[in-house]
């Protein structure tokens, strides 16, 4: 059976156009996992809401992608373009989050369905094949980052993931 890991090395030594055609104005170094630190059943409205009407980010959006729990993908940005993802290394990230990442609490947990997980994943190997350079991240391995986002080791996920066929 193929592993996660091994899925993603395939994908890095795929040829790929992306470089050639450049129409890029930046360059992808990273591939970054959010979450939105939100409760699970938030709507994708109301965090769009939030960019605009609390952070004032006008209709730059936090991440590129965004991941319901039904598993469903939202385009929030077209890939050449700068999010609010990672502070200082916006320029550099293409940014996926999913819908969640704390409990009721509002304490940082992993609460991805496995919608979301399987979702995330063929995002990533998807952005892989585009980006054969790319690094994956979580947000917070980023140096000098505070917060808990995504609310799990992103290495460790890849390691143990059990890809769906
Ligand atoms: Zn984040």
């Amino acid at each position: 059976m193929e592993t996660a890991i091994s899925l993603l090395r395939a994908a890095q030594l795929k040829p790929t156009n992306q470089i050639k055609s450049n129409n890029m104005k930046r360059t992808v170094k990273y591939i970054v996992i959010h979450c939105t630190a939100t409760q699970p059943d938030t709507t994708v409205e109301s965090i769009q809401r939030y960019w605009r009407e609390v952070k004032g980010w006008g209709d730059t959006p936090g991440y590129h992608y965004l991941i319901k729990p039904n598993g469903e993908i939202i385009k929030l940005l077209d890939e050449s373009k700068n999010s609010y993802g990672v502070y200082a290394n916006n320029n550099e990230c293409i940014s996926i989050s999913y819908i969640g990442g704390i409990d009721k609490a509002g304490k940082a947990k992993d609460t991805r369905t496995r919608k979301q997980e399987v979702a995330m994943f063929d995002k990533i190997i998807e952005l892989t094949e585009r980006y054969p350079t790319s690094k994956i991240r979580g947000h917070r391995d980023f140096p000098g980052v505070k917060r808990a986002c995504p609310s799990f080791d992103v290495k460790t996920w890849l390691a143990n993931y059990t890809p769906a066929f």
